[in-house]
């Protein structure tokens, strides 16, 4: 470990990360980012980004990424293909936080975390064969392209209600496949499932499945109390059984709502450690889209700019 403190450290390199790190190199704060395992986040699975404002032709995930990286070293930002092993968070006000890589251990006086969620898969070999093809986690990103078409959506949540109902508005047919015989979802939002007209609730149905020529064009089921398999001609298979915030590394250090996602202050990025912020998916379950991650990559970055300010500076 050499003796430099960083003036802030980001962790992860989603839309979130990468605005923070526009932001804290613009403000003279040369920021490190460690990108973690998988560099640009989530988006880097997508296919075409049609809702992030400014690009009126749509853009790629991967070069929307790469567009915000070179965005960020322009300003100076420092990027370093390391991943995260340990924390030690410091509790005081300016204290020094110190975090190892699998290369490498640093210092700093104020951190960014900006790991995402992984949304969670079924674990079955079609799911990765057909990923990107007809295989999705999110309607709001990939829906557009299934409209006028027969998709089905995977999941008993609200994520799963929600998914459904969006898709329905744009396609012809949605099957929603729930394992129970009951929904987990929301009254409300079963309420709004079951009044809508071209959405057929599966229940006790499962996937077992995809088939197609290099696209997904069939998906075989499956009713789990009879046994009996069927096939769906479907285009899309979206997977909606939740999402996984990346937050097993401040488990003892940071406060965590219920299923894991960061919790910080109202109007705020702050954590419950001084110093510490949290910026996109790790810490919302709600809207989980590139641009509000991104608001909230900014708003972190001029927290801990202030902070930095406020504690370090006039030592
Ligand atoms: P949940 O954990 O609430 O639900 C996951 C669903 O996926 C359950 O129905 C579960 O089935 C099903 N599932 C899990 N694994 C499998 C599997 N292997 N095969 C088939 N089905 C499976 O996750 P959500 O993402 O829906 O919601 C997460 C949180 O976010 C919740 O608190 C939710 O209320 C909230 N949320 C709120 C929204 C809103 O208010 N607008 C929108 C979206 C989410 P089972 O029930 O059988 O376990």
């Amino acid at each position: 470990m050499d003796n430099k403190v960083f003036d802030t450290i980001i962790i992860g390199s989603g839309p979130a990360g990468y605005t923070a790190a526009i932001y804290a190199a613009r403000a003279n704060m040369n920021p490190l980012m460690l990108t973690g395992m998988e560099p640009g986040g989530q988006l880097t699975t997508t296919t075409d980004v049609e809702n992030f404002p400014g690009y009126p032709e749509g853009i790629t995930g991967p070069e929307m990424m790469a567009d915000l990286q070179k965005q960020a070293e322009r300003f100076g930002t420092e990027i370093r293909y390391e991943y995260v092993t340990e924390v030690t968070l410091s509790s005081e006000k300016g204290g020094i936080h110190t975090l190892k890589t699998n290369i490498a251990t640093y210092q700093t006086k104020s951190v960014i975390i900006s790991t995402g969620a992984s949304a969670k898969y079924l674990g079955l070999d079609d799911e990765k064969k057909y990923a990107g093809s007809g295989v999705s986690a999110c309607a709001t990103c990939d829906g557009f392209f299934y409209r006028g078409k027969d998709v089905a959506v995977v999941g008993g949540g609200d994520t799963a209600a929600e998914e459904a109902t969006y898709l329905a508005k744009l396609c012809k047919k949605v099957y929603l496949l729930v394992r129970k015989e009951e929904m987990r979802a929301s009254k409300a939002m079963q309420h709004r499932v079951e009044h809508t007209a071209n959405l057929e609730v599966l229940y006790n149905h499962e996937l077992l499945g995809l088939e197609g020529e290099g696209v997904v064009e069939r998906a075989k089921i499956i009713n789990n109390l009879t046994n009996e398999e069927k096939v769906l001609t479907v285009d899309g298979v979206f997977i909606a059984i939740g999402h996984t915030p990346n937050t097993s590394l401040f488990k003892d250090a940071l406060t965590m709502d219920e299923t894991g996602y960061l919790i910080t202050e109202p109007k705020s990025t702050a954590t419950n450690l001084p110093g510490v912020f949290a910026a996109g998916d790790v810490q919302d379950s709600v809207y989980r889209q590139a641009i509000s991650a991104a608001g909230t990559g900014c708003m972190a970055a001029l927290d801990a700019e202030r902070y930095v300010a406020e504690f370090f500076e006039e030592n």
